[in-house]
C-alpha cells in the first residue's frame, strides 16, 4: 500500500521511525521519568550535544527548549529587548512576529519589504533606541529566504545591535552560519520531521550577556530562568520530555547538516527545472536568489489549485495550502528532510498526469 506523503510546510511529514522511537521512550521509562532525574538530564544533554554537532552550532552558544516558535517571539521581546526592536519582513510570519513584539513594546518598528526584493541593507536606517533586528530567514508564507550574505551585511552595518532570526521552516534543513546572529529559533514540526509541541532556541554569548544585563525574570519562561535551569540540563516547568527525546533521535540519526543541505538543495534545483517545463503552474518568486530552498510556493489558476489538491489527496499526496493572502492563488510544497526523495518522484508523476 502506498504511504501518504505530506507536502504541507508544517505540521509536516514526520519520520517513519517516529512510532518506533515513541515505543523506545516508553520502554525506557522516560515518559514517566521526573524532569529533575538523572535519566532526563542525560537525555537532554545528549540531545543538545547531538544537535550542536550535526547542525554545527558553535560550542559557546546555548541551546534551549521552548514550547513553540511563537513562544520564542515573546521570549525575545520580554528578555532581550528593553524598549524597541525593528522587524524586517516580507510575509505573514515576519509580520506576526512584529505584532507580538508590539504588544510587549509599543515602540517596536515594522520595516516591511516586497517579497520580490532583497533587503536594501545600504539604505536601512535604524534609530538609536532600537536594540534588536528581527529577521525571518525562511518566510514560510511566500517561500522566500534571506540569504546568509544579507544577514552578514546587516551584522557588519549594525555591529552593536542584537540580531534574531526566525528559522522555523529552515532549521535542520539548510546550513546556517550561526556566528552571524545572536538568536536562532524554530520548532520541530517543520524541518525536524516531528509532531508539534517543542521549540528550539539557540543563543549566542552576546544574547546570553544581554539577558543577564536586562535581568528580566517576570515570566515563567524568562530567558534568564531558562538559561539558569539549562546549566543542569533542566527546564523551569515540566517539559515536553517525549518531544525532546524524539528531537534527540532525529539529531542522532540525521546526516551532518552539510549533507542534508546538499540533498535539499539538489531537490530544490531539480523541482525548479521541472517547473520550467509546465505551463499551468510556476514559481511565485522570480528571482532565484530570493527563493526558499525548503518551501516552494507555486502559483496557478485558483480552479486548477482546487482540482489538483483534491486529486492529489486521492493519490495519497497532500499539497500544502497557500497561506494568508496567497491562499487562493498558490499551493506550497515543503522540501523538508523527512519527505522521502520518492515523494518528489510521485509528486512529479502526479503533476504530469494532471497538467499538460
Ligand atoms: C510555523 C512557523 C512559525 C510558528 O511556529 P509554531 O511552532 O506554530 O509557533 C513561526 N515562524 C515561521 C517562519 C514558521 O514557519
Amino acid at each position: 500500500m502506498k504511504q501518504r506523503i505530506s507536502f504541507y510546510p508544517g505540521p509536516s511529514q514526520v519520520y517513519a521511525e517516529v512510532p518506533i522511537w515513541v515505543q523506545e521512550a516508553y520502554d525506557l521509562g522516560l515518559l514517566s521519568a521526573n524532569h529533575r532525574s538523572s535519566e532526563f538530564m542525560s537525555m537532554c544533554e545528549k540531545t543538545i550535544a547531538d544537535l550542536k554537532e550535526k547542525l554545527e552550532i558553535p560550542a559557546n552558544y546555548g541551546v534551549y527548549f521552548t514550547s513553540s516558535a511563537t513562544e520564542c517571539w515573546e521570549i525575545i521581546s520580554q528578555s532581550l529587548v528593553r524598549r524597541s526592536s525593528i522587524h524586517l519582513f516580507s510575509g505573514a510570519f515576519g509580520e506576526k512576529w512584529y505584532g507580538y513584539a508590539r504588544n510587549i513594546h509599543p515602540e517596536s518598528i515594522a520595516h516591511p519589504f516586497d517579497m520580490n526584493e532583497r533587503i536594501a541593507v545600504d539604505q536601512l536606517k535604524i534609530s538609536k533606541h532600537t536594540e534588536l533586528i528581527a529577521l525571518t530567514h525562511n518566510e514560510t508564507s511566500n517561500g522566500t529566504q534571506v540569504d546568509m550574505q544579507t544577514i552578514k551585511h546587516i551584522k557588519e552595518k549594525f555591529p552593536e545591535l542584537l540580531i534574531a532570526v526566525d528559522t522555523t521552516s529552515s532549521l535542520g534543513g539548510v546550513i546556517m552560519d550561526f556566528s552571524l546572529a545572536d538568536v536562532w529559533y524554530g520548532s520541530v514540526q517543520k524541518c525536524f520531521g516531528l509532531p508539534a509541541g517543542l521549540g528550539v532556541m539557540i543563543c549566542s554569548p552576546r544574547a546570553k550577556d544581554r539577558a543577564l544585563a536586562i535581568g528580566e525574570k517576570k515570566h515563567y519562561n524568562s530567558l534568564l530562568s531558562i538559561m539558569q535551569q539549562m546549566e543542569n540540563f533542566q527546564t523551569n516547568y515540566t517539559p515536553n520530555v517525549l518531544g525532546i527525546f524524539l528531537l534527540g533521535k532525529v539529531a542522532a540519526n540525521m546526516a551532518p547538516i552539510r549533507q542534508t543541505h546538499d540533498r535539499i538543495h539538489k531537490r530544490y534545483l531539480d523541482f525548479n527545472q521541472y517547473l520550467t517545463k509546465k505551463t499551468e503552474i510556476h514559481h511565485l518568486i522570480k528571482d532565484k536568489n530570493l527563493q526558499s530552498h525548503t518551501v516552494f510556493p507555486i502559483v496557478a489558476d485558483p480552479n486548477i489549485i482546487l482540482k489538483l489538491k483534491s486529486q492529489a489527496s486521492e493519490h495519497k499526496l497532500a499539497l500544502g495550502s497557500g497561506y494568508g493572502d496567497l491562499k487562493a492563488s498558490t499551493f506550497r510544497i515543503a522540501n523538508f528532510p523527512a519527505v522521502p526523495d520518492e515523494g518528489f518522484d510521485r509528486l512529479k508523476l502526479f503533476l504530469d498526469e494532471h497538467l499538460s
